[in-house]
């Protein structure tokens, strides 16, 4: 039951010492999986925890004597945002479990890129009005990938709503969408996404972490996020054998660039 415990490997090189260094090896990678498991659970508990409270406390409003018939809409209302992010939450994170056990095959097929970042953008165009924001996109035209359509209007939404999120009133948000050539000939070309932002930024110590599941800089932690939204991100872009990075300056905005190998 400990599995912290581990068999003396011994100096020399004989058969005991490597059978003993492999399942050293063996345990270590089990503890890891296991705390993992221990980890996601308990960050999956503690973020139910909150709009479930939520819901109650509004359900029991509701039917109380008190509650007029404003009050009431108020309470469904709120009721209603709190299952829509539980709900978002659940279907964030059957897909990532899918894609990390390995049950998730992506639809691929040739998609204009250009017309999908587009049209994207100009679904969340009127969030970002409503926000007081300018978004501006610069878009190379027909440039076709082949990718799972559905996740790449996620991704794009993801990045573009954090832009939002995280901005500042009268801020900015810039979308582009380019091709990068190879440095050498073996590499292949790239479709690089970039969506920048004149928001509150993140601090460098975060500059790692916001890729983790349920992390949030202390700044949004009041935020309507679920803190999955950037793991979904990163998982994505490697679904189609790219990567995402993330640079800042706090106070002053963010570039998020997602690089996927146009094959
Ligand atoms: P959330 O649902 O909280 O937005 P994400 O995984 O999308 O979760 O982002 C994780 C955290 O990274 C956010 O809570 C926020 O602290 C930070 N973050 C993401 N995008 C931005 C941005 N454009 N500007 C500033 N901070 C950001």
């Amino acid at each position: 039951t400990d599995l912290s415990r581990r068999i003396p490997e011994g100096k020399r090189n004989d058969e005991l010492s490597r059978l003993a260094r492999t399942v050293n090896g063996m345990l270590s990678r089990l503890q890891e999986s296991f705390a993992r498991e221990r980890r996601f659970t308990s960050d999956v508990s503690h973020e139910l925890r909150t709009p479930l409270a939520v819901i109650r406390s509004q359900c029991e409003y509701a039917l109380s004597p008190e509650a007029d018939c404003d009050g009431k809409q108020e309470a469904l209302t709120s009721i209603l945002r709190q299952t829509r992010r539980m709900s978002d939450m659940a279907s964030q994170l059957l897909l990532l479990s899918r894609g990390e056990n390995g049950t998730f095959t992506p639809s691929l097929a040739q998609v204009n890129l250009s017309r999908l970042t587009a049209m994207t953008c100009m679904d969340l165009e009127p969030a970002a009005e409503a926000a007081g924001l300018t978004m501006e996109t610069q878009i190379q035209p027909d440039l076709t990938l082949n990718c799972d359509e559905t996740l790449m209007i996620r991704l794009i939404t993801n990045l573009v709503t954090n832009a939002i999120r995280y901005n500042q009133p009268g801020g900015f948000i810039r979308v582009s969408l380019s091709t990068e050539s190879p440095s050498d000939e073996a590499s292949q070309p790239m479709a690089v996404i970039r969506v920048s932002d004149t928001g509150i930024g993140i601090a460098k110590e975060d500059l790692e972490k916001i890729w983790e599941r349920f992390y949030r800089a202390d700044s949004s932690r009041s935020s309507d996020g679920t803190g999955l939204g950037l793991s979904m991100v990163r998982w994505i872009a490697q679904v189609h054998g790219g990567w995402a990075k993330a640079e800042s300056s706090p106070g002053h905005g963010s570039v998020f660039t997602v690089w996927v190998p146009v094959g």
